[in-house]
């Protein structure tokens, strides 16, 4: 069996002027959990759509397991839980109802995991869903997600509306058990701490393009956070090699950059300054620096000064 469970090739899609995907490359293996990373709007929700086979790929392709998702949405969607944005359960069923109809479309449906995890999150399985808290109604919608036990789990935003305990225990525990039994996870989020605790993987996407795509580990061992001084004001910073993000101003500078810490001392020697502290840069660091946010915008300039 190919360990490749999703393979996405040169994805684009517009929604009349707006690029919500733009030569989008994104693979995912089989046992591992991959955090899907954008701020409002960069594309996550599109991409995911057309996982699901919710969309059709216009430009480019898209396997799951092999398959096109839209031409065999059956055979594709049978192996997957999905979560969706907006929990779209039916209000007008009790739990219970729901555990029941979802489970008559999952032969692979486990009816004890359903229980343990309604157990878990204390949910009485009598109430009816319209009567749910918001975070009911996402624990609700996760149970349904999970409990067939799907090769693939795909889940938008799946803390949102949930708890911190909830968020941090069960949350986690439901998605490292799916992962410990060789299935895969993908989900979005815009907690980066979340994402940097749960992914083996992280995508970041933005704008439609994928920006960073790499291994958690990856990314921690090449992005670090150094503060820089010089002996003389700087008015402009000369053009550092490898930095993905700077500011300050005068003596003192702040930057996130990639490569080793030695390689960027040197760096820093070469135009007159002293690295004072370096260390691993933070998930949100390197996302910041990715996202085109005033840091960014700032080393740009810095980069058309120095030409
Ligand atoms: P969020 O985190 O806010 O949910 P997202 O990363 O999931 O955002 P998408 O929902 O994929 O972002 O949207 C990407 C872009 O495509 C946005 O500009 C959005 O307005 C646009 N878009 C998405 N779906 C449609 C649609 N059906 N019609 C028109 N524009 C759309």
């Amino acid at each position: 069996m190919s360990e490749l469970v999703v393979e996405v090739n040169n994805l684009s899609r517009s929604f009349g002027k707006t690029n919500a995907l733009d030569c989008v490359d994104f693979k995912a293996s089989r046992g591992k959990i991959y955090g899907l990373v954008g701020a409002n709007g960069a594309g996550k929700t599109t991409l995911i759509k057309h996982l699901l086979g919710l969309l059709r790929a216009k430009s480019g392709s898209v396997r799951i397991f092999g398959e096109d998702p839209v031409r065999n949405s059956q055979g594709v969607l049978k192996r997957i839980g999905y979560l969706s944005e907006d929990r779209d359960i039916p209000d007008w069923m009790s739990i219970d109802e729901l555990m029941r109809y979802t489970s008559a479309y999952h032969s692979g449906w486990d009816q004890s995991y359903a229980a343990e995890l309604l157990n878990t999150f204390s949910l009485d399985s009598a109430k009816k869903i319209k009567t749910l808290s918001r975070g009911m109604r996402a624990q609700v919608a996760l149970i349904s997600a999970v409990a067939h036990r799907p090769d693939l789990l795909i889940l938008d935003e799946p803390s949102s509306g949930l708890d911190a305990v909830v968020r941090k225990d069960i949350l986690n525990a439901v998605v490292r058990t799916i992962s410990e039994e060789g299935r895969t996870v993908i989900f979005s989020s815009h907690l980066l701490e979340e994402v940097e605790r749960l992914s083996d993987h992280v995508t970041m996407i933005h704008q439609g393009k994928i920006t960073l795509d790499s291994s958690l580990e990856l990314i921690n061992n090449n992005h670090h956070c150094s503060s820089i001084r010089f002996a003389d004001p700087q008015n402009p910073l000369p053009l550092l090699e490898g930095v993905v993000a700077i500011s300050g101003e005068g003596r003192s500078w702040s930057a996130v950059h990639e490569g080793s810490i030695s390689a960027f001392q040197d760096a820093v020697k070469k135009i007159g300054g002293e690295v004072l502290e370096s260390r691993h840069a933070t998930l949100e660091e390197v996302f910041v620096s990715r996202v085109g946010r005033p840091d960014i915008r700032e080393l740009s300039q810095l980069k058309e000064n120095t030409k």
